[in-house]
């Protein structure tokens, strides 16, 4: 039997989850560090996943979706080298953990969802922790955020057959798109960053993410 949730000290396996998942891969960012000792994981895992919270290794969070491995959260972040002043818009809020993480660095987060009951929850998640202010939309987040745009960082947390189109768009000058791309099975993590006209790309290893679903990513989920 695993041991009630309640009795589980949370602080010490996130800091150790920081430690030996984060620091010892190589993630050195001191914002990101800071965020990631920050958020209770714990708050956006289905009460049946808590004691598991701070696991290597992603986690089930309903609808046949996912909450990133911390270290895949911490090096996305790590990728698009956040400061306060940034305005950032996540494409797949999931659970609102990794919307939470951005939102300890900037406070302008923009997050789209396209199930709602996922949304719901992470808005949810989010007041109870004390960010409100991230902003939450329930769409096909694949045409981005163009009311809000442009952005100087855009993460994608699904997996692309590419990279949107209008996602490059709405990116600021020197803007910073950091996205999953590959198959519908395993993906690449690109970074692409804007210099006016031109987009640069780089590799940054392999990685495993529910497929994006929608007009510019695939076309449905099976
Ligand atoms: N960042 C999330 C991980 C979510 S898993 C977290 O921290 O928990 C990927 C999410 O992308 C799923 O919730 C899925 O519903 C969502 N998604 C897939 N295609 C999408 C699209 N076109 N627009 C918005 N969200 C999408």
């Amino acid at each position: 039997m695993p041991c009630p949730a309640r009795d589980i000290d949370f602080e010490l396996l996130r800091l150790q989850m920081v430690e030996q998942q984060l620091q010892a891969r190589g993630i050195s960012d001191a914002s990101v560090l800071r965020a990631m000792r920050t958020v209770p994981r714990e708050v956006f895992v289905p009460d049946a996943y808590r004691h598991d919270a701070y696991r290597d290794a992603p986690l089930p969070i309903g609808s046949g979706q996912t909450i990133s491995q911390p270290y895949i959260v911490a090096l996305m972040t790590e990728l698009l080298r956040l400061t306060a002043f940034d305005r950032v818009l996540e494409i797949g809020t999931g659970s609102g953990y990794q919307a939470a993480v951005l939102a300890t660095i900037t406070p302008h987060v923009y997050s789209v969802e396209r199930i709602d009951r996922l949304a719901q929850g992470a808005r949810k998640a989010l007041n109870s922790i004390g960010l409100p202010a991230v902003r939450i939309l329930t769409a096909d987040g694949t045409h981005g955020w163009p009311e809000h745009a442009p952005f100087d960082a855009i993460i994608v947390t699904s997996g692309a057959p590419g990279v949107p189109e209008p996602l490059k768009l709405q990116l600021a000058e020197h803007g910073r798109l950091v996205i999953p791309s590959g198959t519908r099975y395993s993906q690449t993590l690109f970074l692409i960053e804007r210099r006016g006209k031109d987009f640069t790309e780089t590799e940054h290893g392999g990685c495993v993410f529910v497929p994006l679903v929608g007009r510019h990513g695939w076309s449905d989920d099976s």
